[in-house]
């Protein structure tokens, strides 16, 4: 372990230069053009020999130990969020690193960069896999679906995506380091459904003759109330959440809106709950719909899984972060209300994220900031390396135990992307018939 940690430590510079230009560079997912150029040109100059993402931005490489054993998935997530108002956000996108999602690619780059130094692999056996990876934030719907129209990604999040591709397909185990405010792990993350919202009406002019629209503004705003009033519905321990943002609220002022779009989510603690809970508000979105003599086209996708971090991988945490930091992680009971695409991992296989040090402020907010760069950044790296010592030293004991105990929740990741293809659906919700009923599909 001595070893790993010095090895990384003489590629201290590569990593805190990295996360300099990646915080100067925010992008969103799958245009993390430069980010992934950055990136690959640094992974090549360590010698590695990458295979990229067929049309859309990330990478992996494969590290071989030259002795049998098992494949450790490591993690790092290029992709910002969207906060015009933070000082560090792109004048023009409004992209920021207010996620800290920069640190966790910097840390990647630190740990393939240590694991290219002489004798670092000699007591570990199996194989380590790592991995920039696009889109976790799973934002900007509208640009995303469309992606999907062209046929250019299959799934929103970066790495369902990875999945659906095969490119995870020889991973026993997985593990990632998202940026916190202090080292721990938690049980897990909620999950979500993706859903576009476009309510259709029809323009007139708004002061000569409103009576000849349908004004889709209202039918959108009555259906985000009559979203909000069956809230209390919702069962407190399936942690339902919806909100939803209006992104086109109508084309002129002087004309009755014809159209409105609205992204959001459902999430929720199981994908029952979701699944239940997303037809109640598509009843409430509807019914609104109805009442204003407009339709609503709804587009619902898979979003995340809910992640549950398996518990062999929390132990495996707990005992890296005292070999690696010299000091205990933080070993919480908290679920997370936030959802990631680790989620779809962890149903297959055992995995874990967890939480470095060294951010401050709102997460995905005007005031987040890496105060403790090196925290976050090298000893996240650190604790990575730890990890994999761990799970594959002594002939990867660890590793094959773990994966021999873990029960999934999915046999494999085809059951796991089958099931997720019935979320799938979209179309005009309401047929108007000539008879003078109308017919709902919710
Ligand atoms: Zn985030
Ligand atoms: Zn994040």
């Amino acid at each position: 372990m001595e070893n790993l940690i010095k090895a990384l430590e003489k590629h201290e510079k590569l990593i805190l230069d990295a996360e300099k230009y990646l915080w100067a560079n925010p992008e969103t997912g799958y245009k993390e053009v430069k980010t992934h150029k950055y990136l690959k040109e640094k992974f090549e100059a360590l010698g590695y020999t990458l295979t990229e993402a067929d049309g859309i931005t990330g990478f992996y490489t494969t590290i071989d130990t030259g002795h049998e054993g098992p494949t450790v998935l490591v993690l790092g997530e290029m992709d910002s969020v969207i906060c015009p108002s933070h000082p560090s956000a792109d004048p023009v996108t409004g992209a920021v690193h207010a996620c800290g999602h920069h640190c966790q690619a910097s840390a990647l780059l630190g740990i393939a960069g240590a694991l290219k130094e002489p004798h670092v692999l000699d007591e570990m056996c199996g194989k380590i896999k790592l991995c920039a990876v696009p889109a976790e934030e799973l934002l900007e719907i509208t640009y995303r679906s469309e992606l999907i129209e062209k046929g250019v990604i299959s799934y929103y999040g970066g790495k369902t995506e990875f999945l659906s591709r095969g490119y995870f397909d020889d991973v026993d185990l997985a593990l990632m380091i998202h940026t916190g405010g202090s080292i721990g792990v938690g049980k897990g993350h909620i999950g979500c459904i993706a859903k576009r919202i476009i309510y259709k009406g029809t323009a007139s002019h708004a002061g000569g003759a409103p009576w000849d629209g349908h004004n889709a503004l209202y039918a959108a705003t009555s259906g985000l109330n009559s979203a909000n009033a069956i809230r209390e519905t919702f069962i407190d321990s399936d942690v339902i959440r919806f909100h939803p943002i209006i992104t086109e609220g109508g084309q002129i002022v002087n004309a009755i809106p014809e159209k409105v779009s609205i992204e959001s989510y459902v999430r929720g603690k199981t994908y029952d709950a979701i699944v239940k809970s997303n037809k109640r508000i598509n009843q409430a979105l509807i019914g609104s719909a109805l009442s204003l003599n407009c339709n609503v086209e709804i587009i619902d996708a898979p979003g995340y899984a809910p992640e549950i971090n398996c518990e062999d991988m929390r132990m495996v945490a707990l005992q890296a972060s005292r070999l690696a930091l010299g000091e205990d992680c933080n070993l919480s009971d908290y679920t997370s209300s936030g959802s990631t695409d680790m989620g779809d991992l962890s149903g297959i296989m055992p995995t874990v994220q967890c939480w470095s040090g060294g951010s401050t402020g709102k997460g995905h907010g005007n005031d987040y900031v890496i105060a403790d760069v090196k925290k976050a950044t090298v000893d996240s790296a650190k604790w990575q390396l730890g990890m994999l010592y761990l799970l594959l030293k002594d002939d990867a004991t660890m590793a094959k135990t773990i994966k021999q105990n873990f029960k999934p929740i999915y046999p494999n990741i085809k059951d796991y992307l089958d099931y997720i293809k019935g979320i799938f659906s979209k179309g005009d919700r309401i047929t108007y018939n000539d008879d003078g009923t109308a017919t709902v599909k919710i």
